[in-house]
This record gives structure tokens, sequence and C-alpha cells, in this order.
């Protein structure tokens, strides 16, 4: 090839390989338990994959509708109803993504012109901050303080300006485990209220909460939903994270804008997947067990981590768990990550990643969505740390 010396001015020239592909390609060639990229190690449901099957057999195997099968749609309309007690237009208001990560690539990029300013909470989840750079927005960060990983409020009242287009929130949270409560909904309530402000809802894991505790979707506050994208992921749900499957759902002036991206960004997504998923989300015991199965993976997890020289975190969502190693090093988190990965054979993630700025707490993130077997190993492994 001729070498051309190309001069490319990046868009995104902060941005490097996400610490989900390095830890995992690190725990591939070390031959680690990789608890690091959150991804389920055991089988799906034979019964979905029978469907899949079933649809492409049938020969639905072209585009789908843009926004979606017209039953899957009805499908999640259902679902919100049933769950949350409101009534989403399947013409207007439903659109079926590629995974959460394209529903929020599109929503910033439908919504965000530049100069716009949004509200994210770190440590968040890495897909937010880039979406927003890209599209000439600028990012306000409010920091969650450990170990409980609260919203302050009057810090994000002191951080809302005339400029404030979005806030960007996610309950379970992503690295955390944290859970919004009521109180945190009426103060994002009383804060939006009278404003322009759009909320991007990342709602992926709304399934996977733990002791019986209720999720607070912004689609059950009516002030809320109105003003609010909110976006799910099939992939966490039906333990299909390589599907790439998901939804959002919002008001039809919103979601006309997310439309005219979404149309040009994939236009449609997997048809005979849409078609099983339609089927299969129609039971709802096909995830409204996922709060127990998670919690009972945690505690397997915990036993283990309790009894080592680790510091437990709270866990109340997600299938993620925060291990504090301050009691075990001062190494900086990407330094020890690498480590325990090379040396112990276990991967995690390092949470400091999840900050615009350097981070010193000392915290580790595992994910618990694996084999119980899997899971004794990673907890023999803790043991000898
Ligand atoms: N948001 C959060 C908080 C996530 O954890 C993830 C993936 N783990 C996504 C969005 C992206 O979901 P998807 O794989 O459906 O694109
Ligand atoms: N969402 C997954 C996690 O938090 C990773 C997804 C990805 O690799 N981009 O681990």
């Amino acid at each position: 090839m001729p070498n051309y010396d190309f001069i490319l001015n990046s868009k995104l020239p902060k941005v490097g390989t996400t610490i989900f592909t390095k830890m995992s390609a690190l725990a591939q060639k070390t031959g680690a338990v990789n608890l690091s990229q959150g991804f389920p190690d055991f089988d799906v449901d034979p019964q979905l994959l029978k469907l899949v099957s079933k649809y492409m057999a049938a020969g639905h195997n072209q585009y789908a509708p843009m926004a979606g099968a017209m039953v899957l749609r009805e499908a999640i309309a259902a679902k919100i109803e049933r769950l949350y007690r409101v009534q989403y237009n399947v013409e207007s208001e439903i659109t079926v993504t590629a995974g959460a990560t394209q529903a929020i690539f599109s929503a910033i990029s439908a919504l965000i012109v530049e100069g716009d300013e949004v509200i994210i909470f770190t440590p968040a989840y890495d897909c937010y901050e880039p979406a927003i750079d890209i599209n000439g927005g600028k990012t306000i960060f409010v920091k969650l303080k450990s170990p409980n990983y609260k919203v302050d409020w009057s810090e994000v009242k002191r951080l809302v300006s005339r400029k404030t287009k979005m806030i960007n929130l996610n309950t379970p949270h992503n690295p955390t485990g944290s859970i919004w409560d009521k109180h945190d909904l009426e103060e994002l309530a009383h804060l939006t209220k009278g404003t322009g402000i759009i909320l991007l809802s990342d709602e992926v894991y709304e399934h996977i909460i733990f002791e019986n505790k209720e999720h607070q979707s912004v689609l059950k506050h009516k002030e809320l939903r109105d003003r609010s994208l909110v976006v799910a992921s099939f992939g966490k749900t039906f333990h299909v994270t390589g599907w790439k499957m998901g939804y959002i759902v919002g008001p039809s002036s919103i979601m006309k804008e997310f439309k005219k991206v979404h149309q040009f960004n994939v236009f449609c997504c997997n048809h005979p997947m849409q078609l099983a998923i339609a089927s299969y989300i129609s039971n709802e015991d096909n995830y409204l067990h996922l709060g127990s199965f998670y919690e009972e993976k945690r505690n397997l997890f915990n036993e283990a981590a309790e009894q080592s020289r680790f510091g437990v975190l709270p866990s109340s969502g997600t299938y993620f768990q925060l291990l504090d190693y301050s009691r075990i090093t001062n190494e900086d988190d990407v330094q020890f990550a690498e480590r325990l990965t090379e040396e112990f054979k276990i991967a995690s993630i390092p949470v400091s990643v999840f900050y615009n700025t350097p981070d010193t707490n000392k915290v580790l993130r595992f994910c618990f969505a694996k084999q119980n077997e899997t899971l004794e190993r990673a907890g023999e492994i803790l043991l000898k740390i």
C-alpha cells in the first residue's frame, strides 16, 4: 500500500481503544477468568434461539420497517404499559435500535448542537461523552460520591445553566450498581420544571435490581417522561449482548427527530431477531425473574469477596460489583487490574476510566453475569490476593 500522509483532524482526539476491548483481550491472552467486559458466559434460552431459526426459515430475512417490526413495537408498548402504567404510541413513540449504544448515539446526534451542554454523572458508562463531543456539545460532569454513589442534587442545581440541553441518567448504574430512588426522580422533576431540558435515561438494567427494590424509571413519573427518551437493551435482558438489539421510547416530538438520524444511521435492525424477541417478550416470566437470578450470583461472588482482603461496596442492581482494594496495595487501578489479570488470572475493569479527571479511589469493577463455576473459580482467586 502506498503510504500517503493524510492530515487528519481527529474528531475524537481523546478516544483510544476502550477498556472493555483491552481487558477482554488481556484476559484471553493470559487465560484469566474474565470478569471485565460485561457479558454472560452462559447459554441463551434454547426457546429464543428456536424462535430466531423459525422466523429465518419462514423467510423474514429482508429489511424490517425503519422504526422496527410492528409486532415488536406492540410487544414493547404492552410491556411498558404492564410495568409502568403508561401508553406509548407504536407509530410515533417507539423505535427498535441496534442495541442501547446506537440509541444513545443517535439520540445525542439528533438533539445536541454546537454549544449545548449535557450533564452526565461520573463514573459514567463510556459511550455518552464521545457522542456529545462529536456533535459539538459540552459535557458537564457531576461526580457521584463513593461508597454509595448517590447524586448530590445541590451540585446538579449549581451546574444547570441556560445552555443545558440534556441530562443523561443511568439507573441501575454501570459501573457502580447504585440505583435511584423516588426522591431522585422528584429532585430531577423539580430541577427541570419549566425548562426545555431533555432527559436521556439509560435503563438497560431495568430488570436487574436486587432485594425486591423497585426500579425507578422516569416512565413512572408524568412530568419526567414527557421530556424523556428512555433506552433499553435486549442484550442485557435476554443474555444476548452479541445481538445488539434494543429500543428507545419517548414523546413523538422528540422521537421524530430521533428517527431522522436513526434512518440514516442503520435504517432498521435485524428482522428475524425482532420477530423472535416479540414472541419471547410477551411471556414476562422470561425477564421478570432476572433480579433474583442475578442476586444469587452477586451473593455467591460476594461470599468469597467478603472473606478476601478486598472491601465489598454496595451493589443494588446491574451485574457489576465494585471491590475496594485500598487495603491491598497503593497501585493505581489500571496498573493493579493489569497485574491481577497477568499474575492472578482474574480480569476486572479499573473504575477510574469512567471519570473525566483522575480518580484516586482504589476500586475495580467485576462482572458476575457468569456461571456459578466461573464465580467459584474467581472467588478462589480473590482469596489468594
Ligand atoms: N448503557 C449501559 C449502562 C451499558 O452498560 C451498556 C452495555 N453494557 C449499554 C448502554 C450498551 O448496550 P448495548 O449492548 O445494548 O448497546
Ligand atoms: N457494557 C459492557 C460493560 O459495561 C461493555 C460493552 C462494550 O464492550 N462496549 O462491560
